[in-house]
């Protein structure tokens, strides 16, 4: 359906935890305090929301978290949703630790795609930005997800002084392999707040400035606002996704689901709507009319650029990314 502004969306960003095994510093808090089992939506209950959203015009779903892995059923879940009529695509967001022990299962539940978290390949300074030493997990991740054939992008985020120096690196993945990768300016959110961002101008440059010209790649990659390029030799593509310093919120095509069941019209405001307890109490028509008013009472944009109007405070392991 379309929200107020006239914007089709079609796509679902679900949290299905807000636990992790990894401790990001732009993302997780340094003292959590996980939410209680019995407030988190069961699987078959966001099976039964992406279910009343197909209805509505929501044919694409990706689950993310929290680590979404951590989650006991998440490839279940997958199966589920993927199963239901209308819904033809759901991928996953992961920080690929969990990935290659759950390579096949995802595969055999119709996992369409899955985008990984990575933002260095050194591995101190990998350790330094999650707090542990697990990028070999990630590269096992990644290479399961190559056997199983499963179309896979890669996630970047860079902050300045910490990683900035690792976006060459990074870039060369998908040289080698069918990767795209993707360069995603750090938001304001949590802890993001005190990081500083490095602009997707600079790392363009820096990569035109390596590599020559890069070209505008003219095949579809994904659901999202990421613009492509291509260089010559590589097999994926180099991706930007400018949510700072390109914004491109005439064209958002998504809403937000958190673990608890608030839905979420925008990733920068507090605004959130409870779908749970019209759930809960069998209200399926209460349900869906809460689903359609989140997607209409979409706001026009973000207001990243003035941190003063953010009312969103929660982490963004809390709300997904
Ligand atoms: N644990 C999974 C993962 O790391 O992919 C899924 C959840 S994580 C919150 C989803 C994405 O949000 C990751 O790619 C992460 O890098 C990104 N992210 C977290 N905080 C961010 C921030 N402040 N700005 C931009 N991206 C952020
Ligand atoms: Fe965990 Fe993903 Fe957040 Fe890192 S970005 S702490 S992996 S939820």
């Amino acid at each position: 359906m379309k929200d107020q502004f006239g914007r089709t969306i079609d796509y679902m960003r679900i949290s299905i935890t807000d636990r992790c095994n990894l401790r990001c510093r732009y993302c997780m808090p340094e003292r959590i305090e996980w939410l209680p089992k019995e407030e988190l939506l069961s699987l078959e209950e966001i099976a039964e929301i992406c279910r009343l959203a197909s209805l509505l015009g929501i044919h694409k779903i990706k689950i993310t978290g929290g680590e979404p892995l951590v989650r006991n059923g998440c490839d279940r879940l997958i199966g589920m949703i993927s199963q239901i009529p209308g819904i033809d695509q759901v991928s996953l967001t992961t920080n690929g630790i969990l990935l290659a022990d759950y390579a096949e299962s995802l595969r055999r539940q119709g996992l369409h795609a899955v985008n990984v978290s990575l933002d260095a390949l050194d591995p101190d300074i990998y350790a330094q930005i999650t707090g542990y030493h697990k990028l070999p997990q990630v590269l096992d991740g990644l290479r399961a997800m190559e056997q199983q054939q499963i179309p896979t992008k890669i996630n970047v985020v860079l902050q300045r002084g910490v990683n900035d120096t690792e976006c060459l690196a990074l870039a060369e993945l998908a040289r080698h392999h069918a990767f795209d990768v993707r360069f995603i300016e750090l938001m304001p959110i949590g802890h993001g707040k005190q990081l500083t961002c490095v602009s997707n101008t600079e790392v363009f440059q820096k990569l035109s400035d390596h590599y020559g010209t890069l070209l505008p790649d003219p095949d579809t990659h994904g659901n999202g606002p990421a613009r492509y390029y291509t260089v010559e030799g590589f097999q994926g593509s180099i991706g930007f996704i400018s949510a700072i310093h390109g914004k491109f919120c005439n064209s958002c095509n998504r809403i937000r689901l958190t673990a608890t069941g608030d839905l979420k019209p925008c990733l920068c405001y507090q605004e959130r709507i409870s779908v749970k307890d019209a759930l809960r109490s069998g209200d399926t028509k209460e349900a869906q009319k809460l689903l359609a008013q989140a997607i209409f009472q979409k706001p026009a944009a973000h207001c990243f650029e003035t941190l003063s109007s953010i009312t969103e405070d929660a982490e963004m392991s809390r709300i997904g990314g």
